[in-house]
């Protein structure tokens, strides 16, 4: 038992030896995505990052909602009271929009679009959007307006003019699929960052874990910075602020709770950590939404999931950690 368990890691270090780090970015999905791996050699290198970004950028022809031509825009027109089959790719995304679109109340939903876009014109033109504008794009909103057929893979609309946005999850799911392309090529240990969404497979050879630094966008405010040593893993962080528009005293988030159709106002950064992109990436965005308590309560019920919850600002920071986050390795810094 004793010898082979040796054996086993003996190979392991052998082999992790000739290992070189490498990194890329390119830019994808309004953001860059920086990839850094661990290969024999160059060619397998570049051969591993064209296959990894190829992949990020198939993904966004398919989940993009500001590509007039995407999948997701275009099951907008055809699945309107019929069903449409799709890919597994869009069928995933939307599934998992679903299942937490349930599970918080609507806190998180991926039908968001006509207000998401409005807030985004907002943005844009520095203007709040009207009353009447708001209350007509919620009337195109609502995950249940969105049915899913899970046997024979289809997207059907309970009406026209929806728009779906996957913003609050594309890039998670994204990073896992650049990990997947990258283990397929025999790339075992890599991390894909895009911007707040990290995911990551084996630990750096020798290493115990990829160190994540997680602080509060107000990091300025939060006394240490904490690092996390993880590995086969996933973190994700949403701030309300990094995003806004200021108007009538008030800074409004492009992060937009469903029930009211309004930019949040409250200042929150959280930051997820779950064994996939796809959760902790939909989850970051969800737990802004309902908030540090309702946060906390629904990450507590989710095994394997870990949060670090910063609210407020200017003197009146809180930081709380969800039961699973203190007990994550990390080393703690000044
Ligand atoms: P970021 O894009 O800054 O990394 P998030 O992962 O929190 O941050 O995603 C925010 C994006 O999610 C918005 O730009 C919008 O496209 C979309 N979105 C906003 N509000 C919601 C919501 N309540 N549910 C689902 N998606 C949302
Ligand atoms: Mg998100």
């Amino acid at each position: 038992m004793m010898s082979s368990s040796l054996l086993a890691a003996g190979i392991a270090l052998s082999a992790a030896a000739g290992l070189q780090p490498y990194e890329a970015v390119e830019p994808h999905m309004g953001t860059l995505f920086r990839i850094k791996l661990y290969a024999a050699n160059q060619a397998q290198a570049q051969h591993a990052f064209r296959a990894a970004f190829g992949r990020v950028a198939q993904l966004d022809a398919i989940l993009s909602d500001y590509h007039a031509d995407s999948e997701l825009d275009r099951i907008c027109r055809t699945a309107v009271r019929r069903p449409v089959k799709v890919s597994d790719d869009l069928f995933r995304v939307v599934s998992a929009s679903e299942r937490l679109s349930e599970d918080t109340g609507g806190a998180f939903d991926i039908t968001i679009g006509p207000v998401t876009h409005l807030w985004r014109e907002a943005r844009a033109t520095k203007q709040m959007p009207g009353k009447g504008a708001i209350a007509q794009a919620e009337s195109r909103c609502g995950f249940r307006k969105l049915h899913i057929d899970s046997e024979h893979r289809t997207i059907t609309l309970d009406r026209d003019s929806m728009q779906l946005d996957a913003g609050g999850i594309a890039k998670g799911y994204a990073a896992d699929e650049a990990l997947a392309a990258l283990s397929r090529l025999d790339i075992h240990s890599a991390l894909v960052a895009a911007s707040g969404d990290l995911a990551f497979s084996d630990a750096p050879p020798g290493q115990a874990g990829w160190k994540i630094g997680v602080d509060s966008l107000d990091s300025a405010e939060v006394p240490f910075t904490r690092v996390l040593v993880l590995a086969n893993g996933a973190v994700s962080t949403s701030g309300a602020s990094e995003q806004h528009l200021d108007a009538n005293g008030a800074r409004y988030s492009h992060i937009i709770n469903p029930k009211t159709a309004m930019g949040l106002t409250r200042a929150i950064t959280v930051t997820i950590v779950a064994r996939h992109g796809i959760d902790s990436d939909a989850l970051a965005t969800a737990v802004s939404v309902l908030g540090a308590k309702r946060g906390l309560a629904l990450i507590e019920r989710r095994p394997g999931v870990a949060a670090l919850i910063v609210t407020g600002g200017q003197g009146k920071l809180q930081v709380i950690e969800s039961s699973r986050f203190r007990l994550l390795p990390k080393t703690q810094t000044e």
